[in-house]
């Protein structure tokens, strides 16, 4: 059995080994993210290197996710021991090291004594810690009130819920990690928080003048792009739900349902969709999970996601082949036994530039499911077809041929979807023919199987597809 869920495992000091990453596809990974919030070009131009490596050997077209930063704020330094803030105390944040008090951090953003209004609160570590401006002095310092105190340690993440941030979500940082990105050729560019669609339309604008053709990932962790939700997701190429920002900039509680509905329009706009962050959080250390982590995975699979993700237990935890596995047996465990995960019909519309492929599109999961075929064969350049079947779920394996080895890639974080290369373009009969004897050979389909192939005629063309067939494997 395929697993059709994927996995994003994120690189770190835990992954530099080529063997380790090599035996984390083998386990399952599909799609590795470079985190560029932490470590330095070299490593992440290393990691990317041995990735195309591992992909040679073995024969993978592993995805890779660059993630930039975004407009991150952070706290300064603070004494090693940290600084302990008791609620109801006076906690004074500055941009200017000369306004220091004894209860007082610095701060790297330094619009924020602009951007803050009296009354707003200010979230440290995760929100553990919760501060509410009391005055701004519109310059440099924020006064505040500890409502939920705590001890604060240097380069603690601040986040701000309720105060609208004047500057750009793409910083100056995110603008020459994006270079080094399109340069190594990466698949897929991450924006952390993304706030509406016209900056979706800046980064892609962006990586066209770089050159490069990478898709965009809308991380999901800002209330206002909850508030502009459908139009974000409309303009991005797939979205991820990024629990561990989104939990503090929202009510905690308000994160399981947003997931689902960002999972459901997300997959009726054939639109990709990653679930990340906390998913196998105490393997960091431990050799199991804990119950409500398998149970966290198996839901994200159950909702419907493409993708579940990994972050410090494969970058900096201890047991970065095992959560893989462990990972792997739980989508298998639901993907086998849990239907109603399959067939969620999107009717072509008949205005629709590409009537055509969507009607073909649908009329293959239709048919896939009624004659219960083994597998839905589709040739594609552009990944259309691909994107469009995989959001139906069909429960029939999904194999994606194409000449376009980064489309290839690409295609490796879309649910369902395994991709081969195919650059002969001898004629449709031919090309039919040559590709079910290459998945016999591979043992993915068996003589009496049902398949359903799609492609374009005539083949040479490179045009829409426009063709359904449906055969036995002799
Ligand atoms: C998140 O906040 O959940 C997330 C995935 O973003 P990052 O790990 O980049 O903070």
């Amino acid at each position: 059995m395929i697993k059709k869920t994927k996995i994003v495992a994120t690189v770190g000091p835990s992954t530099t080994e080529k063997e380790i990453l090599e035996k984390m596809i083998q386990e399952g990974v599909n799609v590795f993210r470079i985190n560029f919030s932490h470590g330095c070009y070299e490593d992440h131009i290393s990691a990317i290197k041995k990735i195309k490596e591992v992909d040679k050997i073995i024969g993978s077209h592993t995805a890779i996710l660059a993630d930039l930063q975004g407009p991150k704020i952070r706290i300064g330094e603070m004494p090693d021991d940290g600084l302990l803030l008791s609620a109801g105390d006076e906690f004074l944040i500055t941009t200017s090291k000369n306004k220091r008090t004894k209860l007082s951090a610095l701060i790297t953003y330094k619009e924020l004594p602009k951007d803050v209004k009296k009354g707003e609160h200010i979230l440290l570590d995760d929100g553990k810690i919760v501060l509410k401006t009391l005055k701004t002095d519109n310059e440099t310092s924020i006064t505040t009130k500890v409502i939920a105190g705590g001890r604060l340690y240097s380069r603690k993440g601040v986040n701000l819920p309720d105060t609208v941030i004047s500057t750009s979500s793409l910083t100056k940082k995110d603008k020459a990690d994006l270079e080094v990105a399109i340069k190594n050729n990466v698949d897929w560019v991450g924006f952390s928080f993304v706030r509406n669609a016209r900056e979706i339309i800046e980064l892609r604008h962006l990586i066209t003048q770089l050159g490069g053709n990478a898709k965009i990932i809308a991380k999901i962790e800002k209330p206002e792009a909850v508030e502009n939700l459908e139009a974000i997701i409309e303009e991005s190429d797939a979205i991820m739900v990024a629990r561990g920002d989104l939990g503090v900039e929202v009510p905690l509680e308000k994160v399981p349902l947003l997931q689902k509905r960002i999972v459901t329009h997300s997959r009726q706009l054939a639109k990709p969709v990653i679930i990340a962050t906390q998913m196998m959080e105490s393997m960091m250390n431990n050799i199991t999970p804990n119950r409500a982590e398998v149970n966290d995975v198996a839901n994200a699979v159950m909702d419907g996601a493409d993708a579940v993700m990994l972050s410090g237990e494969t970058s900096i935890g201890k047991h970065p082949i095992e959560v893989i596995k462990i990972m792997t047996r739980i989508i298998k465990e639901v993907e086998e036994k849990f239907d109603p995960l399959y067939i969620h019909e999107s009717i072509p519309k008949k205005n629709h530039e590409r009537f055509i492929t969507d009607s073909i599109c649908f009329n293959v999961c239709r048919l896939a499911q009624r004659v219960e075929a083994k597998g839905i064969v589709t040739m594609t350049h552009s990944g259309y077809t691909a994107f469009k079947i995989s959001s139906q779920r069909p429960k029939s394996d999904i194999f994606v041929f194409s000449s376009n080895k980064k489309l290839l890639e690409t295609l490796s974080l879309v649910w369902g979807v395994s991709t081969y290369y195919y650059d002969k373009t001898v004629s449709t009969d031919h090309t039919i023919a040559d590709i079910m004897h290459l998945l016999k050979n591979d043992g993915l389909v068996n003589s009496g199987d049902l398949i359903i192939n799609t492609a374009s005629i005539p083949l040479k063309e490179n045009g829409k597809t426009n063709m359904l067939k449906l055969s036995y494997i002799n």
